[in-house]
């Protein structure tokens, strides 16, 4: 195999057969047949036929066929059949859901997936990370994932983090330089790049010399493949509830079986009629119905805009009580424009330039020359706020790259958000000279001249009262300013942050970044729902302050609180001042982990917004980390738990409001399945504390708990949103779903259900036929508790929430009636499932008995629940 650390550029170009303006449309074919796509092999994905068979793993399923097997040997072919046939429908189902929920999880990924950015047939394109092949020509920017390794062709102070290869969590120094020798280590080849690495810092080009497996990751890939998909701690609390029930319920079977021995009943009966009990007592299907209910939910989330990549955060999102968010682009519109320049002592309105004032000209040129931003074809490509100087140069009739092909870059030391810098070396009439732009406050303390129309002479405290007074007065009004400054640096080649002193100061540009329109609204809605939305930002306290209060964040300036005061504080002093701060300004990546935590710790649910390579940290330690999608590094989306595909604040809002729905929509399934199963045990413990005849054949039971009860459960998962869910304060995350309200609920609906059926027995049983009384019983439940299901889809009444608001619900229930009337007429089918034919008034009591818990509880939700009452 080829190494390309110890070749030249040329060389490894020439090998790789690469020319100056990438690959070209007509090689790539070749290329990927040759070498695939940029992909690591995932782990094989299950077949259908394997999910269909680990269906049969299921320790319920397991004792049904035990007790087929036990029937069949017993004689009893035909419960044997039909144990079997409902057991293969119920497989079937359960897969089919598993695959549907599978399919709208991966089309998530898909949409989350990465980017790369390659130079093709001479120009820039953004393609999917996968579609690289071996040869392109790659861009790399701070914030990148590197998607493939490569030897670095040009290098711009890049440093890669290469800790998922080597462990080693420092940045590494890149440059281009060839490096003599075999056997070189990872962590050594400092001119290449490397697969699942990212950029910290800088920039570079690099050239593509392997892909997929082939790079040095993909050699270690088998280690990641086993990586699954985790469980949400809702599903693993309701795992650990089902199996504390199925012990209790197989004690209570075990119970029952033996009573019935003692009564009589024959062993293979009783043992048969314990196995059903057990199978339709406990609630095998909560965690799947969970899966599906979230997957679904998240479906219609992305369609809105909030991508999710971690399926817990959904059940965090419901109880969000802070949202910190960046101010520039979630809450602003992120489209700059100018709006006046100082210079030489003078305000000037940003088309009153004079383009013959040295000066003047040569805070412009700054402009342009200390940027990365371009406009081709009217397209905008760069950071909006070096658009919108590059928009400011046009109005002067400066094209960019003719000013920048004239006054050549030399060398740079790129923007970050800690330093808040950024500085370039210009070849500039013969000479060399360092043009620095960013954040006053910082550009000042470094400056020690300032050039007026008099000429350079040192800074004083005199000049600098008036520009800050200049930079307070343009912040005051919401604007956000950018300071210039520069110096001749003749004998360097290369800038280093060390440079950026003894700075000649010559002016400010301020420009406008308007709130979105929606943030206000947003803002409202927040605070009427009891989430307390905070600014974080690196722009300056007074521009900060200015747009939070347009946009309702913020009240009064003490509100407002910069990155060093917050730097003076110890946690606990944050921790007591946390609450009373919506505005966190001039703040540094490492300042938004602390204010998450003093968040966390006074006992919040915390979302934090964030776009930029350090923002990992933070994002990872809020309860929902929320990337940005447009202008978010592929760093801060792979820490993210959630992407904003449109950056907007509003959209965070919304995702909230469908996470409390989903939430409450699970909630509510699962009442549905464990208030149905508590009627199906209490009907049986009833009849045997009092010595009744079993009240159920066994295929009733299964019947109803296989066949009629998933899909209401998932038909309530789909309930519309509560048009309320935002009136109402989070929930509080330590109440677990399980709690004691929710329990008493499900025991008296359980109740209710229990007593119909066992009325519609006695009934039954009054013919002096036990066959009929079991049918009836059985009909009794399987009818009431589909009915039920209208009472499960809102704790309000049906008759407020919309009768017909939900039409998945009467779907799953007029399938489930019909389903029930097959196996009660039609003859074959009856002989399978045991039952007898009812007459007319037989049918008159089970319908009018299965509608009393449903007209109950509507009755007692209509009088009883306030309209603004939710789940706890
Ligand atoms: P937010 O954190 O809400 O996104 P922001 O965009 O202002 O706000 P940063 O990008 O960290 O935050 O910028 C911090 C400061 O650095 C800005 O207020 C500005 O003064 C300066 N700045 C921003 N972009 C550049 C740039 N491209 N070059 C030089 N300085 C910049």
């Amino acid at each position: 195999m080829n190494t390309f650390y110890n070749k030249s550029v040329e060389d490894t170009m020439k090998l790789l057969e690469v020319k100056e303006g990438g690959l070209k449309d007509s090689e790539l074919d070749k290329r990927r047949e040759k070498y695939g796509f940029n992909e690591l092999e995932e782990g094989k994905k299950k077949s259908v036929l394997a999910v269909f068979l680990s269906q049969f793993q299921d320790f319920l399923v397991i004792i049904l066929l035990v007790a087929a097997i036990v029937s069949a040997f017993l004689g009893k072919l035909e419960s044997a059949i039909v144990i079997l046939v409902v057991v293969i429908i119920n497989a079937i189902l359960g897969t089919v859901q598993h695959i549907k929920a599978e399919r709208s999880l991966s089309s998530l990924k898909a949409l989350s997936s990465p980017i790369a950015k390659v130079l093709r047939n001479g120009n820039r394109i953004e393609i999917p990370s996968r579609e690289v092949v071996v040869g392109d020509i790659i861009y790399l920017d701070a914030g990148d994932y590197i998607s493939a390794d490569g030897r670095i062709i040009e290098n711009y102070s890049l440093q890669v983090n290469e800790s998922s290869l080597t462990g080693e969590s420092e940045s590494v120094l890149k440059n281009t330089e060839k490096i003599n020798g075999e056997d070189v280590a990872i962590g050594d080849r400092k001119n290449m790049v490397f697969s699942g690495s990212f950029v910290t810092y800088g920039r570079a080009v690099v050239l593509v010399t392997d892909i997929g497996m082939n790079t040095e990751i993909g050699k270690i890939a088998n280690l990641l493949q086993n990586a699954k998909e985790k469980k949400t701690p809702l599903q693993v609390n309701l795992d650990n509830f089902g199996k504390k029930l199925a012990i209790v319920i197989l004690v209570i079977s075990a119970v029952i079986l033996v009573l019935n021995v003692v009564r009589g009943t024959s062993i293979i009966d009783a043992f048969m009629f314990a196995v059903s009990l057990a199978v339709a007592a406990i609630p095998e299907a909560l965690s799947s119905i969970v899966t599906i209910v979230l997957a679904l939910g998240t479906q219609k989330m992305a369609k809105e805009n909030a991508i999710m990549r971690r399926l817990h955060a959904v059940e965090s999102l419901g109880s969000i009580s802070v949202i910190c968010s960046d101010k520039t682009g979630t809450l602003t519109q992120n489209k700059m424009t100018v709006q006046q320049v100082y210079t030489d002592d003078k305000v000037i309105q940003k088309d009153h330039l004079n383009k013959d004032d040295q000066l003047q000209k040569k805070l412009v040129l700054s402009s342009l020359l200390c940027n990365d931003a371009v406009t081709v074809e009217n397209k905008e490509i760069g950071d909006p706020t070096e658009v919108a100087l590059v928009n400011f140069g046009e109005i002067y009739s400066f094209d960019e790259l003719v000013i920048r092909d004239k006054y050549k870059r030399i060398a740079e030391v790129p923007f970050d958000s800690d330093r808040k810098l950024m500085s370039t070396l210009n070849e500039v009439d013969n000479t060399k000279m360092m043009v620095t732009k960013g954040a006053l406050d910082v550009l000042l303390s470094r400056a020690t001249k300032i050039e007026t129309s008099k000429g350079i002479e040192p800074l004083t405290d005199g000049h600098k009262k008036e520009i800050e007074k200049i930079n307070k007065e343009f912040s005051s009004k919401g604007l956000r300013v950018l300071s210039f400054g520069y110096k001749p640096l003749e004998d360097k080649s290369t800038i280093g942050i060390e440079d950026e002193n003894d700075l000649i100061f010559i002016g400010l540009i301020s420009m406008m970044d308007p709130p979105r329109e929606e943030s206000m609204s947003a803002v409202a809605d927040c605070i009427k729902a009891g989430i307390k939305p905070v600014m974080i930002t690196g722009d300056h306290k007074i521009t900060a302050s200015a747009i939070a209060k347009q946009i309702g964040i913020l009240k009064d300036e003490s509100e407002a609180m910069e990155g060093y005061e917050l730097e003076k504080l110890s946690d606990e002093e944050l921790k007591a001042i946390v609450e009373n701060i919506s505005v966190y300004a001039r703040v540094s990546p490492e300042h938004k982990i602390r204010i998450v935590r003093a968040w966390q710790e006074k006992g919040n649910v915390v979302a934090m917004t964030g776009d930029g390579v350090n923002d990992g940290p933070a994002l990872k330690q809020a309860d929902v980390g929320i990337a940005m999608g447009i202008t978010g590094t592929e760093v801060a989306k792979d820490a993210a738990a959630m992407v904003l595909a449109d950056d907007n604040f509003s959209t965070i809002v919304k995702s909230i409001s469908n996470g409390r729905s989903i939430y409450e929509n699970i909630k509510n399934s699962i009442k549905f399945l464990l208030s149905g199963n508590t009627a199906g045990i209490l009907s049986v413990l009833y009849a045997t504390l009092f010595a009744l005849p079993i009240p159920f054949a066994p295929v009733h039971l299964l019947f109803i708990n296989l066949l009629t009860d998933s899909l209401p459960a998932i038909a309530i998962g789909l309930e519309p949103h509560n048009k309320n869910i935002m009136d109402r304060k989070p929930r509080n995350i330590n109440i677990p779903i399980l709690n004691k309200e929710f329990g008493i609920e499900v025991l008296l609906e359980g109740l209710i259900i229990a007593i119909v059926t066992m009325i519609s027995f006695h009934i039954g049983l009054s013919t002096g036929n036990h066959e009929v009384a079991m049918v009836m019983a059985f009909a009794t439940l399987c009818l009431s508790r589909l009915f039920h299901g209208f009472n499960c889809r809102s704790k309000q009444s049906i008759f407020k929430v919309g009768v017909f608001a939900n039409p998945f619900v009467w779907y799953a229930v007029i399938l489930g009636v019909a389903l029930l009337t097959i196996v009660l007429t039609v003859k074959p089918i009856m002989g399978i499932f045991e039952v007898v034919p009812l007459n007319l008034s037989q049918y008159i009591s089970v319908y009018s008995l299965a509608l009393i818990p449903f007209v109950l509880i509507q009755l007692y939700k209509l009088i009883f629940v306030k309209s603004t009452d939710s789940d706890k």
